[in-house]
């Protein structure tokens, strides 16, 4: 049967950490600002490297919740980071105190002011490019919740120093909702447990399954036939796992000890040291 390969972007083919970082710093400058500090105050400063350390100290009591349901390990992304950091300096100063100003403020007008200041100017991690330039010519998607066209722009920057990547710059399918579960949808088990986390995985993520479905079926392949990297084991492999897939979940130093062990010993999934273990992970000798 033909393998179908299916690689998540930010945070795997990308250092989310060094790309991230002029949003990191941005935003903390906004919030000096918002609190009647100058830019780069050190307070505010010492007040996001705490939180940063609570997160990384104790990945499993600190999830990223989306529409009220835990749904990822914040540690992992510097953008969820920032919420909790956000929160704390607001509460440190008494600054803006209604819940629904704060969400607006922080998900909404500082986020996306923040976020662009990321854009074109991708950091990819070693190997990125030899990597999807090895695997542009198999059956191989970049599936992601980012957009569309970000990505694929991402993608096409590679293509000076790696011309066989180009095909991989059609083949992006965005705004995946890898973060929505939903739980009228019977598709595969509700829950995973996770050996060191003490809430399950939801595997129930409708809108991600139905992307992969219809990538499966355009090549004629099943889920055993699929493979899925990524860098956030509960977002983009958990699922495809419980389905059948193989997985490699491509790790930093951010990547929580629960997952890093249960990867290792899961028969289907592997940890990817080097990006340039993909190709023939996903596809045998090339
Ligand atoms: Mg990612």
């Amino acid at each position: 049967m033909p393998t179908l390969l299916v690689l998540d972007f930010d945070g795997t083919m990308t250092d989310a950490e060094a790309e991230g970082a002029p949003f990191r710093a941005g935003y903390l400058d906004d919030l000096c600002m918002l609190v009647g500090r100058p830019a780069g105050d050190p307070e505010i400063l010492a007040i996001a490297d705490a939180v940063e350390a609570e997160l990384a100290a104790a990945p499993a009591a600190h999830p990223f919740l989306w529409m009220g349901r835990a749904v990822a390990p914040a540690t992992v992304d510097p953008y969820l980071r920032m919420v909790p950091i956000a929160h704390r300096v607001l509460d440190r100063f008494e600054a803006i105190p209604s819940a629904l100003d704060r969400g607006r403020l922080l998900g909404g007008v500082l986020y996306k002011y923040n976020y662009g200041k990321t854009l074109g100017r991708p950091v990819f991690r070693a190997n990125a490019g030899l990597a999807l330039s090895q695997v542009a010519a198999r059956a191989t998607w970049i599936v992601t919740n980012s957009d569309t066209h970000h990505v694929a722009g991402k993608v096409m920057s590679l293509a000076a120093a790696y011309p066989n990547v180009q095909p991989l710059g059609e083949r992006v399918r965005g705004m995946a909702r890898k973060f929505d579960v939903d739980d009228r949808w019977e598709g595969v088990a509700a829950e995973l447990p996770l050996p060191g986390l003490d809430r399950p995985v939801l595997l129930r993520r409708h809108a991600y399954h139905d992307i992969l479905a219809a990538l499966l079926r355009d090549h004629g392949a099943t889920w055993s036939d699929l493979v899925v990297v990524g860098d956030i084991f509960e977002l983009d492999l958990a699922m495809p796992l419980a389905l059948g897939a193989r997985v490699g979940l491509v790790a930093s130093t951010r990547t929580p000890a629960y997952e890093r062990a249960f990867v290792e010993a899961h028969p289907r999934a592997r940890i990817i040291d080097d990006l340039a273990e993909i190709p023939a992970f996903a596809f045998g000798a090339l």
